[in-house]
């Protein structure tokens, strides 16, 4: 990857990796997981003529992406550890990942997850795989509600800016690397140094002109990754 990407969203943004270690930042549904599980909750507690009238809303710009996020999470009406059973039964994680997790962990790469999803269900998820240390930046629900309800992590558009973090590595001197899938992932993704995108994201990239490696799966992401650690260091 070139130097000459747009940063517009990111002026600390520098333009070379070269003489700066790699932190490695990833999106959890859709991108670990499969599929992703706020989407796929909301297909099984929907509503649907409340969900279309909520999507016109979002549409016009009359709802904020946060604001739907609560409304899509607030349809769960059940407990949570019978969802997380369910969620257990039918989710898969990218069976690559936890060795990428390994191989970030040999390489002295930190290597955190970024959701708008929930931290009660990626834990549950991830709990089976060894990957020492978890880091994990994530919405969570308010313990006890029926119906569930979101408690965001700030006020951003999406209840959690994870942009935040990419600047924060940068400011530490780190190069952040990203691997996304999704909407709510694209300030994220103009933040990163080297960028790692799928579905709804990489769309995106082709539209606004941002580069960014297509990925597949965790593996994807470790053989791209071991070609630029080369110019950087661990
Ligand atoms: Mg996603």
């Amino acid at each position: 990857m070139n130097s000459s990407r747009p940063f517009a969203a990111c002026p600390e943004a520098r333009a070379s990796i070269r003489d700066m270690k790699i932190w490695v930042f990833t999106d959890f549904d859709g991108t670990v997981s499969n599929p992703d599980t706020i989407d796929l909750l909301g297909k099984i507690f929907d509503r649907p003529s409340e969900r279309a009238v909520m999507r016109d809303r979002l549409a016009t710009g009359a709802l904020k992406p946060s604001e739907w996020l609560a409304w899509e999470i607030g349809l769960v009406d059940a407990p949570l550890g019978k969802v997380l059973e369910f969620l257990r039964d039918v989710v898969v994680i990218d069976p690559t990942f936890p060795a990428f997790a390994g191989w970030c962990r040999k390489m002295g790469f930190p290597l955190t997850i970024l959701s708008n999803g929930l931290e009660e269900i990626i834990r549950s998820l991830l709990s089976p795989f060894d990957l020492g240390e978890l880091r994990l930046e994530a919405n969570h629900l308010e313990e006890g509600k029926v119906p569930w309800k979101v408690v965001f992590k700030d006020g951003s558009a999406w209840g959690h800016d994870k942009s935040a973090y990419l600047k924060k590595s940068r400011i530490e001197g780190y190069a952040p690397v990203f691997v996304g899938d999704g909407v709510s992932d694209q300030e994220a993704a103009l933040c990163a140094e080297v960028l790692f995108a799928k579905g709804e994201l990489a769309s995106i990239c082709e539209r606004i002109g941002l580069e960014y490696y297509p990925f597949a799966s965790f593996e994807d992401v470790r053989s791209v990754l071991e070609k630029v650690a080369g110019q950087a260091r661990p």
